[in-house]
């Protein structure tokens, strides 16, 4: 994630602070200074250690399935935990996301006693000057795990709620299908939320939180129903199969030319059977910019991607993809380079198969 950097890893995974986060940090930081009291800035330190410790308790259970987690990044919103792949394991899914709430819910107590036994000890100690209570401090951060716990438990998505009601629906119907009571559900549940908030307690707050599940409710039943578009697809019916190559001897004039003569924006740099790297519309008008065109496409392309087979599940392939990831795959069969793929053509692909779908559907019912 751009913006963020690394401040600590746990359990071998990076927990990184995101800059917006800080900046809500030192803003809560500041306003308790210029009060002379530091109660609040304490309170939101552990509220967010909390936060870490919730996507931790998801991320172990992960690893145990064999998941691999990338990172943990704390935003002003909450925190992030990546993984590789979510698992389709219904019973594995509803560890992993039941894990999150459950080391709330046993925070929540631990800081009940530990307030117990700070409150009546801390009396008249001389650091009160900058702070309320550690006691106060201490219930609050009880009653804060209280509520983040039960408010994941939500059955919408993106809350962990609604991965559980999925994975528990998930037990006895088609995962797709699962998904997709689960979302409906969720978007219900938003809707009233946001009705809550307009009619009864004319909260911006609510309505902000009721929009945030929508959205997220929407875009997992669209990840869902991408997946089972594509799933036993192979990269060979989603390539490219007409496209042109360049070589590392020739000019970006030539490039030039072959980027306006077709829709084609990236280009595999071939030599013999080998792809040596690739050259994309993005890096081409970069070198453009700033050097010109006659340079050779040796000195500006860039390394290709791992090449993947023809026979290749599609579904294994679109990952990389991503925000940040590749923009186009050489497709590499016995006989060298036969394809391309793309991510305009994977996109292309899943609207035709999801139209077929729809058809398909159609004349069935
Ligand atoms: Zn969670």
């Amino acid at each position: 994630m751009p913006w963020s950097f690394q401040i600590a890893r746990a359990f071998g995974i990076p927990i990184r602070l995101h800059v917006t986060f800080l900046l809500l940090l030192g803003w809560i930081a500041f306003a308790g200074i210029s009060r002379g009291d530091l109660t609040q800035t304490l309170v939101a330190l552990g509220l967010f250690t909390c936060v870490v410790a919730h996507e931790l308790g998801h991320s172990v259970v992960a690893q145990r399935y064999g998941v691999h987690v990338v990172d943990i990044t704390l935003l002003p919103i909450g925190g992030v935990a990546r993984m590789a792949a979510v698992p389709k394991d219904p019973h594995q899914e509803f560890w992993i996301s039941i894990a999150g709430p459950l080391v709330n819910f046993a925070l929540a107590p631990l800081f009940m006693i530990l307030h117990q036994i700070v409150e009546p000890a801390s009396g008249g100690l001389p650091w009160m000057a900058v702070l309320a209570s550690p006691g106060w401090v201490l219930l609050k951060l009880a009653m804060l795990n209280l509520s983040l716990g039960l408010f994941n438990l939500i059955p919408a998505f993106p809350m962990d709620g609604g991965r559980i009601l999925r994975a528990l629906l998930a037990q006895r119907m088609p995962y797709e299908r699962a998904t997709r009571y689960a979302t409906g559900l969720g978007q219900f549940l938003a809707f009233l939320l946001a009705l809550v908030g307009l009619l009864l307690q004319s909260s911006p707050m609510l309505v902000f939180v009721a929009l945030f599940i929508f959205i997220g409710a929407g875009e997992e039943g669209v990840r869902v129903q991408t997946h089972a578009v594509i799933e036993g697809a192979a990269v060979r019916e989603a390539m490219v199969t007409t496209y042109v190559t360049l070589r590392r001897g020739d000019t970006l004039n030539t490039a030039v030319e072959l980027l306006l003569a077709g829709a084609q924006q990236d280009f595999p740099v071939v030599e013999g059977d080998d792809v040596v790297g690739v050259l994309t519309r993005r890096r081409l008008l970069e070198v453009l910019s700033h050097q010109g065109n006659d340079r050779y496409v040796s000195e500006v392309m860039e390394p290709a991607p791992e090449p993947v087979g023809p026979e290749e599940p599609l579904e294994d392939v679109m990952d990389q993809f991503g925000p940040g990831g590749v923009g186009v795959i050489p497709v590499v069969g016995p006989d060298g380079l036969c394809g391309l793929l793309t991510k305009e053509n994977a996109v292309e692909f899943i609207l035709v198969r999801a139209a077929l779908r729809r058809n398909q559907e159609r004349t069935a019912a």
